[in-house]
């Protein structure tokens, strides 16, 4: 079937993110993280196994630079009436800092169950810490009231189209640090906004390069979006993978996504941990779990595929673990490591 307009509307798309890509002054405060071979895991897969290190970045994570755009960008007004967002994680920590550096400032409204360590992790930012019920939907629908009654401007971690442009410079630098044979990039999904700005990047530019979202087993909001055509709201999301556990995928990130997707595996918590393992081992650094899903994706897209000699992207998303957790991780992995062999 023709549908001659179509074509030039989802360029037009395109264009508008790779545009604002370009344009977004992310690096006052991220920074270009390398894109690291790891030897051992491309000599295990056969494959030219590249990590993205945005585990590297201040925070920890990449979500500084969908933070950091969004509030640059915003009128003087906006800025000071200041900004509010819910989250328990890398966002809350992106949103403090790229507030502070601009002297906005910040609320961040988190569940009552956020562990001190990252409640501390925000107040010792500058940031307001505003702790509001059992889980996260509760938190975000009080941050949202907040956000109407005070005119402060709320901070979507992934559903606006200044951060998707944030987390698209991530796409911006591998192309340039990468410019020769690239087969796939793999990366990690939560509400899919860091897969969203990569996808418009690297399509644009690169149509050749399949772009592959990995997603934990236990909050694939993403891959069942895809299946029905909408976005579906998970009834329960796990949460071992905490950086990317979301219900439902963001409106603008789906509009993107479904456009630009090649196909959206799933991991389940072992391979996780054994991915984090294999990360270790070629790096000497941690990553939190959501942090080794495309590492995790790219072990079984070799396996199912048996693809050799290409070279695979992962984004290494963020290193926001507590200590404590690692002996957990260890274990699973010995086991995990067991249990596939
Ligand atoms: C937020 C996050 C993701 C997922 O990003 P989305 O834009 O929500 O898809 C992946 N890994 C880490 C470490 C994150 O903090």
């Amino acid at each position: 079937m023709n549908h001659p307009a179509e074509p030039d509307t989802q360029l037009d798309l395109l264009e508008h993110y790779v545009k604002k890509i370009l344009a977004a002054p992310v690096y006052d405060l991220a920074v270009r993280t390398p894109l690291q071979p790891a030897p051992a895991l491309s000599a295990a897969l056969g494959n030219q196994v590249l990590l993205k290190r945005e585990d590297l970045q201040p925070t920890f994570s990449f979500k500084i630079r969908g933070a950091y755009n969004k509030l640059v960008q915003l009128s003087d007004e906006q800025k000071r009436r200041g900004v509010i967002t819910a989250s328990a994680g890398n966002h809350a920590q992106g949103v403090a800092l790229a507030a502070r550096e601009l002297g906005i400032k910040a609320t961040i409204v988190m569940p009552s169950t956020t562990p001190q360590l990252k409640v501390q992790g925000v107040s010792s930012r500058g940031a307001e810490a505003v702790l509001y019920g059992e889980s996260f939907p509760f938190a975000l629908a009080h941050a949202l009231q907040l956000a109407e009654r005070s005119g402060q401007t709320f901070v979507s971690p992934f559903d606006d189209p200044d951060v998707i442009a944030g987390q698209g410079t991530v796409g911006m630098e591998i192309l340039r640090q990468h410019p020769v044979r690239l087969d796939a990039i793999f990366v990690p999904v939560g509400g899919g906004g860091l897969i969203a700005g990569i996808a418009a990047y690297v399509k644009y530019l690169r149509p050749e390069v399949r772009i592959v979202g990995v997603e934990s087993e236990h909050s694939n909001c993403l891959q069942q979006a895809l299946q029905v055509g909408e976005r579906v709201v998970l009834p329960s999301v796990g949460t071992f993978a905490d950086g990317v556990a979301v219900a439902q995928v963001g409106a603008h990130c789906f509009e993107l996504c479904r456009l630009l997707v090649d196909e959206v595996l799933t991991v389940s918590n072992d391979e996780l941990c054994c991915a984090m393992k294999d990360i270790y081992d070629d790096t000497r650094s941690i990553t939190e779990p959501s942090g080794a899903l495309a590492v995790a994706g790219i072990k079984q897209y070799v396996a199912r595929r048996g693809v050799q000699g290409e070279t695979l992207v992962a984004i290494d998303s963020g290193a926001n673990i507590n200590f404590d957790r690692l002996g957990q991780v260890a274990e699973r992995a010995a086991l995990g490591a067991g249990a596939l062999a």
